[in-house]
């Protein structure tokens, strides 16, 4: 049995991920925090259309929640590994940083970036001696350019891809890659609140991606033919920004 672990794979980007992998021959653990509805869509649809899972819940933002919750998992599955880990599940709280609380800042900090310590250390020393494994982290289109209004989303996905790129430098001779994924505006409840009639002019493109578009790459990502790609950034944006 192969295994892969989707963080945030309730909804969205998440959900798009975990029904590709499945179709790439993985079990898929749904990783989510409350929305139990939906995660239990996902696992509908993975078994519908091509294979099966299970339901993960965990915090990625909790340390202890996080350790429990997959030290828990692998004690009971001896002899099973993860080998294929996207860290995706994510927040927005957008605020300028004249207002921003520090509660706005710290909860994204935790949410999107401290969960990549949290998760990938709990897993990477399987993969190490299993000698395989594909880390695909789901940043941002923010994370790269700045966008006004998310300091603490930005900074918090900027860091997530300086971690990639040094992380991909420690395991690579291990068959280990590291890879992220920066999308820019993908239709998801995440983006609902935006005006994509208004924002969609500034696309190349002229509208918004779908999950879909993002999952595609990540299943390539974490495909055998992607062995020779690590440490990448590879931008999923309609041609927004290169
Ligand atoms: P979404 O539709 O809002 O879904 C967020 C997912 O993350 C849900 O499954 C949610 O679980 C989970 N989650 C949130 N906080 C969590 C926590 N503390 N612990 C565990 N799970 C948690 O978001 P999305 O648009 O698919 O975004 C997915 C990723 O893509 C995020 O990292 C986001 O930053 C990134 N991204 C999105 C866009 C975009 O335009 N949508 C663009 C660039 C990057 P529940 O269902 O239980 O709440």
């Amino acid at each position: 049995m192969k295994y892969a672990l989707v963080t945030g794979g309730s909804r969205g980007i998440g959900r798009a991920c975990c029904l590709k992998l499945a179709e790439a021959g993985y079990y898929i653990l749904i990783n989510y925090r409350s929305n139990h509805e939906e995660a239990e869509k996902t696992l509908g649809l993975i078994r519908e259309k091509v294979g099966d899972g299970e339901l993960l819940p965990f915090d990625v933002s909790s340390q202890e929640a996080v350790e429990m919750a997959l030290n828990n998992w692998m004690d009971s599955h001896e002899g099973s590994s993860i080998s294929v880990l996207v860290n995706n599940a994510g927040i927005r709280k957008d605020a300028l940083v004249m207002w921003m609380k520090d509660e706005e800042w710290n909860d994204v900090i935790n949410t999107n970036l401290n969960s990549f310590l949290f998760v990938t250390r709990t897993l990477i020393k399987n993969m190490l001696l299993n000698k395989f494994g594909r880390i695909i982290n789901i940043v941002s289109l923010s994370g790269l350019k700045g966008l006004p209004g998310q300091a603490n989303y930005s900074a918090a996905k900027a860091g997530l891809i300086g971690a990639t790129k040094a992380m991909a430098q420690e395991v690579a001779k291990k068959k280990v890659t590291v890879n992220a994924v920066a999308p820019g505006f993908i239709l998801t409840d995440m983006t609902k609140d935006m005006d994509e009639s208004q924002l969609k002019a500034m696309i190349p493109m002229g509208r918004f991606g779908t999950p879909e578009e993002v999952a595609g790459i990540v299943g390539f990502l974490a495909s055998e033919e992607a062995s020779y790609i690590t440490g990448a950034v590879i931008n999923v944006n309609g041609g927004l920004y290169t």
